[in-house]
């Protein structure tokens, strides 16, 4: 099987499961397990911030980070696709009492007329109050896009002293295609999360990283969600080791999506724009070849690959390092004969 549903499908290498095996630990509840320590400490430092905290997913690293600056009963802007609104089940409303208001923009980008539209600070006693605006650093669902309006917003809720919440699961895939260092995204940002187990290969965990304050304040709400863990320096040690030895390679993976995207957009004209897939995330919209997403998973499926769905007529296909670039091209020609 060729598997390009997501970058979280990887497994542990040889490598890694040494570093995992190796690692020294302790209790972390205790703050004492010197290995999930020098992960904090280090992704802190590649973000531009003071401090770290070590999450079993990336899903919580943004519960924590967002209802750090959004109190319970304001709001959080985002985008209408983002994985905090679509995919977090609804985790900042039912846990954080949090609502949130959206704007839509092809890829999932930064809308900087509607973003300015929909901020409310503060019209008084009968609306909600905007505290926070979160952003998607590459966009999942908008197709692995870098925003391109990052710094601009920034800029702007910098002069209105409102926070910016950045969910950069895939942070380093906009660091390594675009060139600009972690730190220059994750400065502008009040709070951050980084993923280590998408394209970097880890088998599990996130990193949130804030000030000093923000940070102590979300390792006592991880507590108290009962996310504490012990000696969680096992996998910490595996999000050292892809720190050290994966982030340069996802320029690989993004060169196999741009491949696959060239073969999509040959068999289907106008499924997708090979110069649009900035990393290695491919969205291919099947709305005018007359199959569904639901057939083609499944027709590719008997074929030996496996793809995804994220919308009634878009198709995922998700590049990673446990996926060759000749995997990666059976991939796309073989999606490519189903929509012929
Ligand atoms: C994967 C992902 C997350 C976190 O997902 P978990 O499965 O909870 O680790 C958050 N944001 C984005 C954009 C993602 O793609």
């Amino acid at each position: 099987m060729i598997d390009l549903r997501s970058d979280t499908v990887t497994r542990p290498s040889a490598g890694m499961l040494a570093a995992m095996t190796s690692a020294p630990l302790g209790d972390d509840v205790y703050g004492e397990d010197p290995t999930v320590t020098e992960l904090e400490e280090t992704v802190a430092g590649l973000l531009g911030h003071e401090a770290g905290l070590f999450t079993v997913t990336g899903s919580l690293a943004n519960i924590l980070g967002v209802r750090a600056l959004v109190a319970p009963g304001s709001e959080v802007l985002c985008e209408a696709s983002a994985h905090i609104a679509r995919a977090e089940l609804g985790a900042h409303a039912a846990i954080s009492g949090i609502t949130t208001r959206t704007w839509s923009a092809p890829g999932g980008q930064i809308d900087l007329d509607q973003i300015r539209a929909l901020i409310a600070p503060d019209l008084g006693p009968y609306f909600v109050t905007t505290s926070a605006v979160s952003v998607e650093n590459t966009h999942n669902f908008g197709g692995g896009t870098i925003q391109t309006a990052y710094d601009a917003l920034a800029d702007e809720l910098d002069a209105l002293g409102m926070p910016l919440h950045l969910d950069g699961a895939r942070l380093w895939n906009a660091s390594v295609a675009s060139g600009v260092p972690m730190s220059a995204f994750g400065s502008r940002a009040a709070a951050a999360s980084v993923c280590l187990s998408k394209g970097l290969g880890a088998p599990v965990g996130s990193v949130l990283v804030g000030s000093a304050e923000l940070i102590r304040e979300a390792r006592v709400w991880r507590k108290r969600l009962g996310a504490g863990w012990r000696q969680a320096g096992v996998l910490a040690g595996a999000g050292l080791y892809a720190i050290r030895n994966n982030v340069e390679r996802l320029a690989e993976d993004h060169a196999h999506a741009r491949e696959i995207a060239e073969i999509l957009a040959d068999a289907a004209p106008g499924s997708v724009k090979p110069d649009q897939v900035d990393t290695n995330i491919v969205v291919a919209d099947l709305a005018a070849t007359g199959k569904t997403v639901a057939s083609v998973v499944a027709a590719a499926k008997a074929e030996g690959v496996l793809v995804g769905g994220v919308g009634v007529t878009q198709l995922r296909l998700v590049t990673h390092l446990d996926a060759s670039a000749e995997a990666c091209r059976t991939a796309a020609e073989t999606i490519a004969r189903l929509l012929h």
